[in-house]
């Protein structure tokens, strides 16, 4: 584990290296009638979690996919190629697409990296303490009035006023998902490409998780009754959260969705049954164990 992550910061940094918590105390306010009002959405780089995603695409009647394709862009989140996604600007303008002439158009809804500025997030996963550490630090940025402005407060109070912990709740166990991915380093290896393809579905594209729990090969596989079933058929959140359980299941092993008896033989059978159908796949006449 590293003990911080600001040992090699170049001196033009806007990172201040200096570890907050929850009741540290910082100098900062953000208003409308501060001089460089919107200066920080002119040049963005925001990185979008699956509860922003949620939030955005309500918020514009997007579908999931249709708010991936028109505002999000792909990245690596690690050497492994996780799969992140981050808002899209245009090819000659860095600011947020979001911005208008009177601030930010999407402001209830806007995602966790702009509720937390001029803070910024950083979760570690520790082996001696029970679960993951969150830190803070902040950000000063030249153009960022906001440090100068006449009000302390308390990071948990700064959190509570942009209306961050809601976001940090609901994300947060996708969060560890991805810590334990990077904490484990080679025990997992390298995902593959199948696995980083439900990883996005499960992480950024909700409609698309919707499909696949109703889908013949989830109910084939997972043992969940109607009961069960129904938040998820209804309620973006509670399938966002089973979402993330699943990952963990599929991932690490970690189970909490009840799984059938006969799952693996079933699947078996239906891919079987699949590959014979289809005249060009050059496995039809194999009969052994799965290949593809
Ligand atoms: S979403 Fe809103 S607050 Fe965030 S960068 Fe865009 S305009 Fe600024
Ligand atoms: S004070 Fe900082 S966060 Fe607020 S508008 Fe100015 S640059 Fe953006």
């Amino acid at each position: 584990m590293t003990d911080s992550p600001f040992e090699n910061l170049p001196n033009n940094s806007p990172l201040q290296p200096t570890k907050l918590s929850l009741d540290d105390t910082i100098q900062f306010r953000c208003h409308k009638d501060i001089a460089c009002f919107n200066e920080c959405c002119k040049r963005i780089d925001i990185t979008l979690t699956p509860y922003d995603i949620l939030r955005l695409k309500k918020r514009l009647d997007l579908s999931s996919t249709e708010f991936l394709a028109q505002h999000t862009v792909p990245y690596e989140m690690d050497a492994h190629g996780m799969p992140g996604v981050k808002i899209k600007t245009a090819d000659d303008n860095p600011a947020c697409p979001f911005l208008g002439d009177n601030g930010c158009t999407v402001y209830e809804d806007r995602p966790t990296v702009c509720r937390y500025y001029a803070l910024g997030l950083m979760s570690m996963h520790t082996e001696n303490s029970k679960g993951d550490e969150d830190t803070y630090f902040l950000i000063k940025e030249d153009h960022c009035l906001g440090h100068y402005e006449p009000r302390r407060l308390t990071v948990q109070d700064y959190r509570k006023e942009q209306g961050v912990e809601e976001y940090d709740d609901i994300n947060r166990e996708w969060r560890q998902l991805i810590l334990k991915k990077r904490s484990a380093g080679p025990t997992i290896g390298n995902p593959s490409k199948r696995s980083f393809q439900f990883f996005f579905m499960l992480s950024y594209n909700i409609d698309g998780l919707r499909k696949f729990i109703q889908s013949d090969g989830f109910a084939e596989v997972y043992d969940l009754d109607a009961a069960a079933m129904e938040p998820l058929k209804t309620d973006d959140v509670s399938l966002l959260k089973f979402g993330f359980r699943l990952l963990k299941q599929v991932l690490f092993g970690e189970n909490t969705i009840p799984v059938k008896d006969d799952a693996m033989q079933q699947r078996v059978k239906r891919r079987r049954e699949q590959i014979q159908a289809d005249p060009d796949n050059p496995n039809k006449h194999y009969d052994g164990p799965e290949m593809v």
